[in-house]
């Protein structure tokens, strides 16, 4: 039923609504607070003192508006219990007067100060009318996400108001035996628990059953993906010949590490089976993915296979060849480069290469997935930075080969927990610990009045004959913000401190080509300065850059400094990355944690913890959230049990036809539309 035919919603209220997502009855009783404020304990009037933070309830004795010397309106009521009475002052809020009656039972709460006496701060405050029976006790209060126009106030009482009239309504659907094993409460006393809760215990454990639904949904849902991505490849599994790969071992110039080794034994277990491999392989940058995934396409080269490996952008596509054909030459192979910019007879040459079903290990862009290039036995697809492809980019490139084996590489690591529920349609390995000999970034946070040292210090490190970004949030000065913009800063600083160099500057609105041609130059040395906003974030190794200065640091998400910080310290020498500004205490905080390691994914459950999930992928997440009420950290427990229940439904249940499991099926299809592709639902 739309929200407009209920009680209290007109067409404004309807679309403000519709501006938090709902739409109908159902989505407002799944409106759920995001924090409590409790009320639950009142307190007499009378025990109150200067510094508490109190609930209490009383009857307006007096009230009236005060004006102030400067303008201000206050809102003032004397209110009345059997132990004493006291003042409560609501500054800027006079239209109250016409809200709260004289006789009203009020129940407050809020912070007391000393102010001619006694006073009391309301910061949420509920009217219990004359009718004050029943909640004399104290109440915990919702506090729900609100917008412009609707405040969290309005949604409290038009939810309060259909509560009664809609929970009748709402039907179990998880069996009765899975309730009582994880002991959840049912659906609609959930519901009621979370909206109207007798303390915050009870509203704990109403969220706690719609964590769970939430959880067990999406593993449901990774998990049939899972089975489906994996079926029987029509060919036959490769074999561990150790030809290509012992002989690669052999000749590298460094040992592996410990992680690399494991990644390589995981990947090359998925790709001797008989199912096709689903692996992502998660690292820090400079971990060393990129000889991983060379090792992966031999094992395809050595089974008579093609292997393709797809970067971002050409640049991407160049280092990989470049470091493939130096690693590869030793052994006798010689890997082929396909990039848009290949001109017409190479172009040819490549192609025959492709054409013909000899092993191969082809390099490029997404070049690779145009129509046009044909594989005539591609056994691998390997995709570096695989969050900058689309779904449709993977799928293409799957798609060309016989069934190939996927490999998926990520930079940005994500933490353990986060992980399963996000790509648990995946297998995951990660690179934990860095190649030997590589020296941690050396991270420092300056106030802004250090800002001239800091400059001066990035100059000397130029002037040793090394390289180095400088970082804004913004590309553009605006007049909304006083944020330094790289536009302006690029001229600020090239004629300025680093006058003499050579600085460019390096944003998402130059075109493609020229900010290819810009790396290009950086990396060949002949730029020694990147003034830059995020774009850097996916780049180039250029060993030769040594040092880093990010301004407005509290403008970027933890894990975002990190990505940005990994394009220094790719060299043997000492490398340095100078967060530089002013901010509040809880940036200071976030940003201490970030200064004190360079484990990425120590600083990615940070990151998590601190913007959640939504922020952290919001990016490149489109529509809606995957989760409204569960949260990976805090749920981290049940996360792990709902996907283990999901585990067990699938196995007993693979197309969820059973009896017992219609409730899911009927639910699963009307909340994800997912779920249309992945069953036969109907
Ligand atoms: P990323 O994981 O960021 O893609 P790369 O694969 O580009 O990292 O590797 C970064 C650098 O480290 C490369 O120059 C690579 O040759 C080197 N490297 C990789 N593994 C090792 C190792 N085990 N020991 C020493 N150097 C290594
Ligand atoms: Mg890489």
């Amino acid at each position: 039923m739309p929200v407009t035919y209920l009680k209290g919603v007109g067409p404004m209220r309807a679309e403000a609504l519709g501006r938090l997502g709902i739409r109908t009855a159902r989505d407002l009783l799944f409106h759920v607070p995001h924090r409590y404020e409790d009320a639950s304990t009142v307190r007499p009037i009378s025990s109150l003192e200067p510094g508490m933070d109190a609930t209490i309830v009383g009857r307006v004795i007096s009230k009236g508006i005060i004006p102030t010397r400067r303008g201000l309106r206050i809102f003032q009521a004397v209110v009345r219990d059997e132990s004493g009475i006291i003042e409560a002052s609501w500054p800027g809020q006079p239209f109250l007067d016409r809200v709260i009656a004289k006789e009203d039972t009020l129940l407050l709460t809020g912070t007391v100060r000393f102010y001619h006496g006694r006073q009391l701060q309301p910061r949420e405050y509920v009217n219990l009318g004359t009718d004050a029976a029943g909640l004399a006790g104290g109440r915990v209060l919702s506090v729900y996400p609100a917008t412009e126009g609707l405040s969290f106030k309005v949604i409290r009482g038009i939810i309060e108001s259909q509560l009664d009239s809609l929970l009748p309504l709402v039907r179990e659907f998880l069996p009765p035996s899975l309730l009582r094993e994880m002991s959840l409460v049912l659906l609609p006393d959930a519901l009621r628990m979370l909206h109207r809760p007798a303390s915050i215990a009870e509203a704990m454990r109403g969220r706690t059953r719609l964590a769970f639904e939430e959880l067990l949904f999406v593993h449901i849902l990774q998990r049939r993906a899972n089975r489906l991505a994996r079926e029987k490849r029509a060919g036959t599994a490769f074999t561990n010949r150790r030809q290509l790969t012992s002989a690669l071992k052999e000749s590298l110039p460094f040992t592996l590490t410990k992680s690399q080794t494991g990644a390589i034994r995981e990947i090359f277990a998925d790709m001797c089976s008989d199912r096709k491999m689903h692996r992502l392989l998660q690292g820090d940058v400079g971990s060393g993915k990129t000889i991983v995934a060379v090792f992966a396409s031999l094992l395809a080269m050595e089974n008579g296979y093609q292997a393709a490996i797809m970067a971002p952008t050409e640049l991407l596509a160049e280092q990989h060849f470049m470091t493939a054909s130096h690693l590869l030459g030793t052994i006798g192979v010689e890997p082929v480069l396909v990039t848009g910019s290949l001109t017409g007879r190479a172009r040819a040459a490549a192609a025959e290469r492709m054409a013909s079903p000899a092993p191969l290990l082809v390099i490029g862009t997404h070049a690779l997935i145009q129509q046009g290039t044909e594989f005539a036995r591609l056994g691998l697809v390997t995709v570096d930075e695989q969050h900058r492809f689309g779904v449709e980019h993977r799928a293409a490139l799957s798609a060309k080969g016989d069934s190939p084996d996927v490999l998926l590489m990520s930079a940005t690591p994500i933490p353990r927990s986060v992980a399963l529920t996000r790509f648990g349609d995946l297998d995951v390995s990660a690179l934990r610990e860095r190649p030997a000999g590589r020296q941690p970034v050396t991270t420092v946070v300056r106030p802004e009045k250090g800002r001239e040292k800091a400059l001066a210090f990035v100059r000397r490190e130029l002037d040793t004959g090394r390289q180095g970004y400088v970082v804004y949030p913004v590309i553009e000065e605006s007049e909304k913000t006083d944020l330094k913009a790289a536009t302006t800063m690029h001229q600020e600083l090239s004629m300025g401190v680093f006058a003499g160099k050579t600085v460019a500057l390096l944003h998402g609105r130059i075109p493609a080509a020229e900010r290819d041609s810009i790396m290009r130059r950086f990396r060949d040395g002949a730029i020694d300065v990147l003034v830059a906003t995020t774009v850097i974030e996916v780049g180039i190794d250029v060993a030769n850059a040594s040092v880093m200065l990010i301004e407005h640091p509290e403008r970027f998400g933890l894990s975002q400094l990190h990505q940005l910080r990994g394009r220094v310290g790719r060299g043997a020498e000492a490398s340095y990355c100078i967060l530089l500004g002013d901010y509040g205490p809880d940036s200071a905080e976030r940003l201490e944690i970030f200064a004190s390691t360079d484990d990425g994914f120590e600083i990615a459950e940070a990151d998590y913890r601190i913007r959640g999930y939504g922020n952290m992928f919001g990016e490149e997440q489109s529509g809606a959230p995957l989760f409204k009420v569960a949260d990976l950290i805090r749920d981290e427990a049940l996360n792990l049990e709902a996907r283990q229940v999901a585990e067990r439904i699938l196995d007993s249940d693979p197309e969820l036809q059973l009896p017992e499991h219609a409730g899911i099926r009927k639910v699963l299809s009307a909340r994800y539309s997912r779920a249309l592709e992945l069953f036969r639902v109907g």
